[in-house]
């Protein structure tokens, strides 16, 4: 059995599509999430395993409707797929970067799935990414010249900063919603608020 079979024999299309964001109703029916609609033509099929679009035409199994999904490689979603569901299936684990967790975001927001924690987090990550320009130029500004040059306060500072800055973004974009609220709370609310308005 190749990996693709494998994985889909471990799981179930339904809980995949809910897992990644999407509402089915009773009939497993919801809009597209491939094209914009008003009536519900996107259907996923628990039997056959599968999903077609009558509206779009879209269709596929598990693993295609990862990869459209999360915009991935077919490899890309089934290694995804094992780590989200936990299959403990001899894949390397899958790290989003940046990149594909912010094309991930995007997604989201595209399809209305943003809560409004979400919208509060984008707001934060603004201003943590223009708070992490800022001390990059001052670490810059203020680099001593010289190896013999007594640390200037603002240069420590910045490099502080920008570690602790860095990993806030990281942890904020981090893929798992449960975790990534945890992080939200522990850092930026507590000491994090703080933190922003110290600088
Ligand atoms: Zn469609």
């Amino acid at each position: 059995m190749d990996i693709f079979e494998e994985i889909k024999s471990k799981l179930d299309i339904i809980e995949v599509a809910k897992y990644y964001g999407i509402e089915l109703n009773k009939q497993n029916k919801c809009c597209c999430p491939f094209h914009t609609e008003k009536t519900a033509s996107f259907q996923v099929y628990p039997k056959s395993q599968s999903f077609y679009c009558f509206g779009c035409g879209v269709g596929g199994d598990i693993i295609s409707l990862t990869e459209k999904l999360l915009k991935l490689s077919p490899i890309k979603a089934a290694e995804r797929l094992n780590s989200d569901f936990n299959l403990g299936l001899n894949l390397k684990p899958h790290k989003p970067t940046r990149a594909e967790m912010a094309e991930n975001e995007r997604q989201q927001r595209k399809k209305g799935l943003v809560s409004s924690w979400d919208g509060w987090k984008d707001k934060a990550l603004k201003q943590l990414i223009r708070r992490e320009r800022f001390y990059k130029q001052a670490q810059r500004q203020f680099a001593p010249k010289s190896i013999d040059d007594t640390l200037n306060p603002i240069f420590v500072k910045a490099c502080q900063s920008l570690e602790y800055l860095s990993f806030l973004i990281d942890e904020l974009m981090a893929v798992d919603e449960i975790e990534r609220e945890q992080t939200w709370q522990k850092f930026f609310l507590n000491d994090g608020e703080e933190f922003l308005k110290n600088g």
